[in-house]
């Protein structure tokens, strides 16, 4: 999908908006994205994550692997398409790991996929996990990177859409000097009718 298109189903479906918001670090930004906003649409998922499984369908993907909890739906939506296993690795004790009976086997090709890299950790940690038990990362997925470097996760890095958000420190906010009014994302209460 080309990146016009991209933005506009996110612009659509509310994944991203265009405001002044504080961001849970403090910072301020004229844009805020929320991928759950797109992914709760099936149909979406199917074509996104679509392209994943497209990009690596000749690479013998055996398990397709993703950090919780943003990545478990485009994880899971990816194994679909591939007709392969799908688990994710949860935080226990802020680490993250394979519970719930989940395991990767010697030797397995693995498909790492996340919703949204920022700085890349989840996902590191995921690698990490995966290498440990003796499998190959072949490539790590995610519908947006929003690094502010090129990450190297030892692996192919297949991004969607690469985004990059201006933030400011809120003394340096434009967007304040403006006096536009300012809104945390999520804190919108969604009233029950
Ligand atoms: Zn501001």
């Amino acid at each position: 999908m080309e990146k016009d298109k991209l933005l506009e189903l996110f612009k659509s479906t509310g994944a991203l908006q265009h405001g002044h918001f504080k961001l849970t670090s403090g910072l301020h930004s004229p844009d805020y994205f929320q991928c759950a906003k797109v992914l709760q649409y099936p149909q979406y998922n199917e074509i996104l994550c679509g392209e994943i499984a497209r990009h690596f369908h000749d690479w013998r993907v055996e398990i397709v692997v993703a950090p919780a909890i943003g990545g478990i739906m485009v994880g899971q939506e990816v194994a679909r398409q591939m007709r392969v296993r799908g688990i994710f690795a949860e935080r226990e004790d802020s680490k993250m790991s394979l519970r719930r009976g989940f395991e990767i086997k010697e030797g397995e090709r693995v498909l790492v996929c996340e919703d949204v890299v920022t700085t890349g950790g989840s996902v590191q940690e995921v690698v990490g996990i995966v290498r440990k038990a003796g499998g190959t990362v072949v490539g790590v997925a995610s519908i947006v990177d929003r690094s502010k470097t090129s990450i190297n996760f030892g692996a192919k890095f297949f991004p969607l859409l690469k985004m990059e958000v201006p933030v400011y420190q809120p003394e340096a906010c434009p967007l304040c000097k403006e006096n536009v009014p300012i809104e945390k994302p999520g804190s919108r209460k969604v009233d029950a009718a």
